[in-house]
């Protein structure tokens, strides 16, 4: 597994290489967006490790560099500016995660390991609480009883339930279900959530797929159970 760790901070840099060499990964540095792109042009990179403020040009342009060439290295991105847009900018650029400064070493690396698993075999059988998707019959079952969706339907409810508790921006699905540059209509991606909603969900006390503000939307089982359960009619109960 080879890393590239793109900082300009000499400090930073020598701390991410010296800990990612000690976990067993082969890395090298680059201080500027420059050097950064001569490397992943010249090497075929696992992952590149990304921060946001380069002396030469913006990480995200890096990014958008990086993306443009189809097969790409995930990219993990790295930066002192935490505020939610660069967050979504940097999802919607096609960032694969995103790490705040200051971090502990230990949340990096929990990071990098999971996104260098993604390329790895993915298992065929999914489960998000009561809701399994068996992803080579192409069957989708809720408290085992089989729910029919649509091939994109089917694909969405996939794609999220292998990211499972990660927020998906309406960019990272369209991309991946549809297989295409997709330019500004996103918001089809509604649509479908709107479908899949009604099918999975609707009728189901636990809500499985989760709204995330100013980002998109994520698939999870809720730890706690709603508050109030649903009840019957009261008049049915009399
Ligand atoms: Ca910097």
């Amino acid at each position: 597994m080879r890393l590239l760790v793109v900082e300009d901070e000499k400090r930073i840099a020598d701390f991410l290489c010296r800990g990612l060499q000690g976990a067993g990964y082969a890395v090298d540095a680059a201080g500027t967006g420059g050097v950064a792109l001569e490397h992943t042009h010249a090497t075929d990179y696992d992952l590149v490790i990304l921060d946001l403020m380069l002396p030469d040009m913006d990480g995200l342009q890096v990014l958008e560099k990086i993306r443009n060439r189809k097969v790409g290295p995930p990219v993990l991105i790295l930066s002192a500016r935490g505020a939610l847009d660069d967050r979504v900018k940097g999802l919607e650029a096609g960032a694969d995660d995103y790490l705040t400064k200051p971090f502990a070493f230990v949340e990096l690396l929990a990071r990098v390991r999971a996104l260098l698993r993604r390329g790895q075999p993915t298992p065929e059988k999914l489960q998000v609480a009561d809701l399994g998707l068996d992803a080579i019959r192409r069957k989708v079952t809720r408290g085992g009883e089989a729910i029919e969706l649509a091939p994109k339907e089917f694909g969405i409810l996939e794609y999220m339930m292998r990211n499972r508790g990660r927020p998906l921006s309406r960019t990272m699905i369209v991309e991946h279900v549809w297989d295409m540059d997709y330019d500004g209509l996103t918001n089809i991606v509604d649509v479908y959530i709107r479908h899949l909603r009604s099918k999975i969900d609707d009728r189901y006390q636990q809500k499985l797929i989760q709204t995330v503000r100013g980002i998109g939307y994520m698939i999870d089982a809720p730890d706690k159970p709603p508050e109030r359960p649903v009840e019957q009619a009261p008049e049915r109960l009399a």
